[in-house]
């Protein structure tokens, strides 16, 4: 039986690229620095799966077509920098805004970890081998939800999320400056 993989979910707001409140225009995308070379260094070892609340969609903020449109601009800039991903999940529900079907206790928002198990099923990936990065508390407790090791990166929100670690119910395995040193940290061995 072949084994399964792990791979390496990221946030993609304040992780990949810069931090743009409710970002709506494909042309607002930035690559945050270093992040390119950080994914191409992970994508040697792991497939890379983008995992991301868009709540903007139910709060009528831009519709899902809208957010495809955006990611496909997305992973044009990514393979410009020769990076190809393996998925882009997103949860375009709100528990207490917005109308049905967006309105929604849904499994997929973050911290639930509705996205990785979904992407784990599509693509037979093991959890267990796997790691989520990403700027914000949620990202940890999907991650950690999910069964994966985590990492909080600097950038984004993550300096103010890192202050909230010690009342947090999830804390992260490692806490890196950015996606490059997080990189880094996932490449060594022995964790
Ligand atoms: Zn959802």
């Amino acid at each position: 039986m072949e084994k399964k993989k792990g791979a390496v979910f990221l946030d993609r707001d304040g992780t990949i690229i810069e931090e743009v409140n409710y970002l709506r225009d494909p042309a607002e995308i930035r690559l945050l620095p270093g992040a390119a070379e950080a994914l191409r260094i992970i994508q040697e070892y792991y497939p890379l799966v983008i995992i991301t609340n868009q709540a903007g969609v139910a709060r009528g903020y831009f519709d899902e077509q809208r957010l495809r449109q955006i990611h496909r601009h997305l992973e044009l800039l990514l393979a410009e920098e020769g990076i190809r991903l393996a998925g882009i999940y997103y949860c375009p529900h709100h528990p207490e805004v917005g109308r049905f079907p967006y309105r929604q206790d849904c499994q997929c928002r973050k911290p639930k970890p509705g996205m990785l198990q979904a992407a784990a099923r599509d693509l037979a990936l093991d959890l267990a081998k796997s790691y989520t990065i990403g700027d914000k508390l949620s990202d940890i407790g999907a991650g950690k939800n999910a069964g994966t090791k985590t990492v909080l990166v600097r950038t984004g929100y993550g300096k103010e999320q890192e202050e909230q670690i010690a009342s947090s119910q999830f804390s992260p395995d490692y806490i890196a400056d950015n996606l490059l040193t997080a990189a880094g940290w996932i490449m060594m061995p022995g964790h």
